[in-house]
């Protein structure tokens, strides 16, 4: 699996691309449900701690359960009445796909390999045969974290551009509307 910064990431860049304007991309809420929905799909690794069991890498990791995620959250985001509701379910189901996309394109080294990405339609793994990310070590000697420090820096690389590319995007689109809204109030 990839680190939580690379998910990280990609929920930042997408809550970037979903926000309308200064007031949105600043809202704590938003990020934290945008943010929150690229990683909660790892809470799967605690499940063993119920029935000493793994589960990682099952159903929440599934374009599927993605969808269920949304389509709850716009039920729950209406009902407390936010701000663009459905708006903001699909971004939280598009960083949840997010994490699966991440996941299918990481070198996995932890049976079973892969990702149920297809789920309910197949509970087959799949792993993209291109891999380019790097495994994180789930132990915490000298080793594992000298690796983990590389696979994060990569991570960083590859995303990091991303994020910067869909900030200026919106940066600009957010200059257009404001001087759009200036030369309709000026006389
Ligand atoms: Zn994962």
């Amino acid at each position: 699996m990839p680190s939580p910064i690379a998910h990280g990431l990609v929920g930042l860049t997408v809550h970037v691309l979903a926000s309308r304007d200064r007031e949105e991309l600043r809202d704590p809420w938003r990020i934290g449900v945008t943010v929150g929905a690229a990683l909660v799909p790892d809470v799967d690794l605690l499940f063993r701690f119920v029935d000493g069991a793994n589960h990682h890498n099952n159903e929440t990791h599934s374009i599927g359960f993605a969808m269920l995620a949304a389509v709850t959250a716009a039920v729950a985001f209406r009902l407390v009445r936010w701000r663009r509701p459905v708006v903001l379910a699909l971004a939280l189901g598009l960083a949840w796909a997010g994490h699966v996309l991440l996941d299918l394109l990481n070198l996995d080294t932890h049976p079973p390999i892969g990702v149920m990405a297809l789920w309910p339609i197949s509970d087959g793994y799949f792993k993209s045969p291109v891999l380019l990310f790097l495994d994180i070590g789930r132990t915490l000697d000298w080793t594992a974290v000298r690796h983990n420090t590389v696979s994060a820096a990569w991570e960083c690389v590859v995303l990091v551009p991303v994020l910067l590319v869909a900030w200026r995007y919106r940066m600009r689109q957010l200059g257009r509307s404001q001087w759009r809204e200036g030369s309709r109030a000026s006389p």
